[in-house]
């Protein structure tokens, strides 16, 4: 969006020249319409769960639930929601301090990301022992100059993702390669991938492919946000390749040096 201002200049009652100001609010436009749409999205997302939480509680106060099976059920329901917000919240707050850190890059230090790869996995085994998927890791000394507890949630989200969209009996390979310049972190599943219309619309802030079955799923639909904020402060790229039914792979190129 172009603003011309124009306004002539006037001399012993002529017209001398003209000065035109010519005022580019594009940027600011899209960050405050940005801004706009977040506020909206979040306080959509904290009052469902929210909502749930109030209407269980109500009946409960009511004396609605006649049986200790439906108290369980219905605790367990508030339970569910509250660990909901609960994560919301947590992914709200570490998405904003790390867009707040992209405008002020703290000091970065040298991190061992073999190490740091072999960690997440280990960590995720849980996870990947529940959902019957099969974990393989394939790494290389390689050291990073970045910001480890960003790194180590970058390799989390894009390998729990390929945990949670996937099948029993699914496979989840985490690579590491690097060249002199840039390493490379490959993260591919054989699980259910993602439909083509979707796949650039991942990386925005709440979007999920098909709600109804991501809720199932649980999740908040930040994590290829913070994934995408994180390649961002590193100065890297992410790509994306995937086919519906036949799985996903994200690669994340980052520079070794950030110049
Ligand atoms: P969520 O908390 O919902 O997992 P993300 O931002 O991490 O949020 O991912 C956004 C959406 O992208 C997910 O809800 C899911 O629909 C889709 N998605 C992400 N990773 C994968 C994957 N490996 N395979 C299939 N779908 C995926």
């Amino acid at each position: 969006v172009y603003h011309i201002y124009a306004s002539p200049m006037l001399r012993l009652g002529e017209v001398d020249g003209a000065v035109v100001i010519v005022l580019d609010e594009t940027q600011q436009r899209m960050a405050e319409r940005s801004r706009q749409e977040f506020s909206a999205n979040v306080s959509h997302e904290l009052k469902t769960p929210l909502t749930s939480i109030s209407g269980y509680a109500e009946m409960m106060e009511n004396g609605m639930v006649a049986s200790m099976d439906d108290i369980r059920k219905f605790s367990g329901s508030i339970h569910k929601e509250s660990l909901r917000l609960i994560a919301l919240i947590d992914d709200i707050i570490r998405l904003s301090r790390i867009e707040e850190e992209v405008k002020e890059p703290q000091s970065l230090e040298p991190v061992e990301l073999d190490d740091l790869c072999e960690a997440v996995m280990e960590s995720l085994e849980p996870v990947a022992k529940k959902a019957e998927v099969s974990l393989h890791l394939e790494t290389c000394p390689a050291v990073l100059l970045g910001e480890d507890g960003m790194l180590s949630e970058l390799v989390y989200n894009l390998c729990e993702n390929a945990i949670k969209y996937n099948h029993p009996n699914g496979n989840v390979w985490l690579s590491l390669s690097q060249d002199e310049k840039e390493i490379t972190i490959k993260v591919k599943d054989d699980g259910i991938g993602i439909p083509e219309e979707s796949r650039l619309r991942v990386f925005e802030r709440f979007y999920r492919v098909d709600k109804s079955h991501s809720k199932q799923i649980g999740g908040t639909g930040l994590g290829l946000s913070i994934v995408k904020h994180v390649v961002e402060y590193h100065h890297g790229r992410v790509e994306l390749d995937s086919g519906l039914g036949v799985g996903t792979e994200i690669r994340v190129f980052l520079p070794k040096v950030i110049e």
